[in-house]
Order: structure tokens, then sequence, then C-alpha cells
């Protein structure tokens, strides 16, 4: 077997975990999916669930108390969970997303403390780079820090913050030197108790609606110097960096999505009957479907090659974790679409999950970087 092969394979230990991440979504985290998105509130239930199982933040290496699961461990978790409830698959994403910039460049201490924490399930962790006036050209960011002896001392707002209010610990990216642009961006972690850190209303979602987002304030916010991860002025390349990782993950939440509503359309078409007989013996339905599996495997097979390009932190990365994001959140996007098709009026209705599942695959157009911008990406990265 070649090594290439490899690549695109899970081992038996990840098929295990799959299966039991697969039971566990079903009993204790699919039941709460419509209510979460119809009231719009945090899955508390799959929250205790993935703490209680050890799958909230399983990216965390075993030096720090974590589960030490390789990248394709951290992909099937997210995959699994967003199978059933796309909200929920944010709790471990969003932990990865937090608090890699602290794996990847913080301090032995301060990856002791924070990492330690998040895996003893003490506090959630996420990620403020965001701004009202800084999106897809993130180091426009205004927000400052300003050194003060032994602290530094944090002013601005961050915008669309996924878990803000829930999550205890907030990697955030700030301006150490202005005139530098990126390169005076440095990271810093803020707690939710910090004095001066403040949360705005939750945003008004078209999907994900149990995952809040909010903006974070940061008001004469005293932080001691040794928060800082990394050295002063590496923040935005951590932040980068970061994201090369963390984008597979959103094109697992993508294919996780996109498979529910594949599950759910498929068992759909084999009960609903019309002409006098079950729909899924018309071939026009047979090709939708055989089309939606294709999608969802070839972005299933992406993903996990970038998976594999992520743990070894390869040269590549950058392009793949990209390329992974954009193919599997556009596949997801048509998928759940033709779910929604395959159901007729019925898809259309919050009675049937398949509408939610088209709402929530929307995001990951978007977040961790639009399409438009992994192109962009992909366009500088060219392998
Ligand atoms: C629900 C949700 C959760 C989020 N969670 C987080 C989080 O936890 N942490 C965080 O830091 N951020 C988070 N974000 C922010 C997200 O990453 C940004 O919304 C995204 O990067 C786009 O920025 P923007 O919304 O300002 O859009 P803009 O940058 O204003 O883009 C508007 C449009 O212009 C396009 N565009 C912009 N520049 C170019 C270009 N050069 N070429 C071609 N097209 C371009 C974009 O693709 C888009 O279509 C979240 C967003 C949402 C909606």
């Amino acid at each position: 077997m070649s090594d290439n092969f490899d690549l695109f394979r899970t081992s038996e230990e990840h098929d295990m975990l799959r299966d039991a991440v697969r039971s566990l979504a079903e009993a204790k985290i699919a039941p709460f999916a419509a209510e979460v998105d119809e009231q719009g509130r945090f899955p508390q239930e799959a929250r205790d669930a993935l703490e209680a199982n050890d799958l909230h933040a399983v990216h965390v290496p075993e030096a720090f108390g974590g589960a030490g699961a390789d990248a394709l461990s951290t992909v099937i978790v997210i995959e699994e969970v967003a199978r059933v409830c796309a909200s929920s698959s944010l709790i471990p994403a969003v932990n990865k997303l937090g608090s890699l910039p602290v794996q990847l460049s913080g301090s032995e201490e301060l990856k002791a403390k924070y990492l330690g924490a998040l895996a003893r399930g003490e506090g959630m962790f996420s990620y403020c780079l965001s701004e009202p006036e800084a999106g897809s050209d993130a180091a426009g960011m205004k927000t400052r820090a300003v050194r003060d002896g032994d602290f530094w001392v944090l002013d601005g707002v961050k915008r669309w913050i996924t878990n803000a209010g829930v999550s205890e610990f907030y990697t955030v990216m700030a301006v150490t030197d202005p005139d530098k642009r990126s390169k005076g961006i440095s990271a810093f972690v803020v707690e939710k108790g910090d004095e001066g850190v403040s949360f705005g209303a939750p945003e008004k979602k078209l999907g994900i609606k149990g995952s809040p987002t909010r903006e974070v304030y940061f008001d004469n916010v005293r932080i001691p110097a040794d928060r800082m991860i990394g050295a002063e002025g590496t923040g935005f390349a951590t932040a980068m960096r970061t994201l090369d990782h963390t984008r597979v993950t959103i094109a697992a939440q993508a294919i996780g999505i996109a498979q529910g509503a594949l599950d759910y359309a498929k068992g759909y078409v084999k009960e609903r009957k019309q002409f006098g007989k079950a729909i899924a013996e018309f071939q026009g339905i047979q090709f939708m479907l055989a089309d939606m599996a294709m999608k969802l495997e070839a972005a299933r097979q992406l993903t996990y090659a970038a998976a594999a390009k992520s743990e070894r932190s390869d040269a590549d990365l950058t392009f793949f974790g990209a390329a992974a994001k954009c193919y599997a959140s556009d596949a997801a996007m048509e998928i759940t679409t033709d779910a929604v098709q395959l159901l007729g009026g019925y898809g259309y209705t919050r009675d049937y999950p398949v509408e939610r599942m088209m709402r929530d695959a929307k995001i990951t157009q978007i977040y961790e970087g639009t399409n438009q911008v992994q192109r962009i990406v992909m366009a500088r990265n060219l392998p």
C-alpha cells in the first residue's frame, strides 16, 4: 500500500471513534437539535455530553491533560456532531480555533495553564480576530494593546465572536505597533472575568442559532505581560497559521451537515409515494442522490487529505486547508439545498430537519474567511 493511499483512508481506531461519537451524538445531541435552533439557545446538553466523554477539545496534547487526538480524529468528532447539530459542532471546533494559537506559539506556562483548563472542561475558548471594519481584511484591525510596565492594556471591539459570553478564555489579536500593519499585531489570552471585558447582544442569524455570536468589548483591560502568545508582532502570523489548520475543521463541519441532510433525504424518498410508487424509484431522484453522494465523498476525501497535512504541518497545508474548506462548504450548500428539494414542500418546513441543515450549511461558506478569500489564499499558494 503506498503512502499516498494511506493518506486517504481512516484507520480502525478512527472508525471506532466515529462509531462512538455517532452513538453519543444520536443519543444526547440530536434530540435537542431542532429545539436549540427554534429557541436560539446554547446546546448545553451537547456541551455536557462532549465534556463528560472528553470529546470537547480532543486536539489538546496529552502533555497538557488532553486526549492528544490527531487532526483526522478531530475532524471525525466535528463531522459526527455536525451531522446531527451544526451549532453543537462549534463546541469542539471553536475550542480548537481559540486555543490553537496558544498551542502553536504560546510559552510552556501559557500552554500548561490554558490548554490544561480547556482539557479539564473548566472553560471553552473563543477566537477574536474580526472587527466591525476588519473582516476579510483582518490586518486592518483597530483593537489596540499598549504596554504599561508588566502589563498590557487592551482597548477595542471584536465582532462576530463565536461562543462569546459562554467561553471563559479568548485569544485576542490586537495592534501593538500601528506602523507595521500585520507585523505590528500581537496575540493575547484574555479571560472572561478580566475587568473591562463585556459582550454585546447575540446576533440574530440565519443558521447555527444555538451557537451564540456576539461582539466582545475591551475597555481598558489590563492583563499581565505573560499573557502574550509568542513574541510581540507575531500575532497575525499565528492567527493565519491557526486558520490553516482550523479551516480543515470547518470543512469537517460542512461534510457533517451534508451527510445529515443526505441521510435524511435517502430515507424520505423510500417512504414518500407519488404516482403509485416510492419517489426513490424515479431515475430523476436517483440521479440527484448519486450527485449528492458523489460531491460529498469528494469533499470528504479532500478534507481527510488536508487533515493529514495538518497533522504533519506540511508545507502545502495553506493550499489544502483553504481548498478543503472552500470545496466542502460549497458542496454542503448544494447537497443541503438538494435535500430540501427531495422533500418537496415538506422540506421547506421546520417539521423536517433539512431546512435547518440548509440554513446551517450557509455559514461554512462565510466564516474563517469567505470562499472568495479562500480562492485568494489558494491562488497565492498554488501547489
Ligand atoms: C456566525 C459567524 C461566526 C463567526 N465567528 C467568528 C469568530 O469566532 N472569530 C472571528 O474572528 N470571526 C468570526 N466571524 C467573522 C467571519 O470570519 C467574517 O464575517 C468573514 O471573514 C467575512 O468578513 P466580513 O463579514 O466583514 O465581510 P467582508 O470582508 O465585508 O466581505 C463582504 C463580501 O466581500 C467579499 N470580499 C472581501 N474582500 C474581497 C476580495 N479581496 N476579493 C473578493 N471578494 C472580497 C467577501 O467574500 C464577501 O462576499 C464569524 C462570522 C459569522 C457570520
